[in-house]
């Protein structure tokens, strides 16, 4: 198992402990920072040569260590963990795919409308330190 886990924190990433996670996520949700899955799917459904923020699988969010972790990305993502529970999802999402590209996929537009939302009723962020 230990093994099994090491493998894991190699391919994927390894996972973030919840307190240095922007927000909550719920439980069983685990959030992963490693550069292979973002870089594969951006190359692939970012239909360009730049690495995706994050992937999601299932409950599992496998985020870029080069984008800020931050609650409007895990927002964005725990809407595609919801997604993820239809069993057909990552059929349906590749067939949007195909059919709209990656940023009118349904599926996205849904995301990235949630993402706004959240960031709306949050409001702006305060300035980042250097
Ligand atoms: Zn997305």
């Amino acid at each position: 198992m230990r093994l099994w886990s090491r493998a894991l924190d190699r391919v994927l990433g390894p996972p973030v402990p919840p307190d240095e996670l922007p927000c909550a996520v719920p439980p069983g949700v685990t959030v992963r920072r490693g550069h292979l899955v973002p870089r594969v799917g951006g190359w692939f459904m970012g239909g360009s040569r730049r690495a995706a923020g994050a992937v999601t699988f299932g409950r599992t969010i496998l985020a870029n260590p080069d984008t800020p972790l931050t609650d409007d990305l895990i927002v964005h993502e725990l809407v595609h963990v919801e997604q993820w529970k239809d069993p057909l999802f990552a059929l349906k999402y590749c067939a949007q795919w195909m059919r709209h590209g990656y940023r009118q996929n349904p599926y996205e537009v849904e995301a990235y409308e949630r993402q706004a939302r959240f960031a709306a009723r949050r409001g702006p962020l305060p300035p980042r330190n250097p």
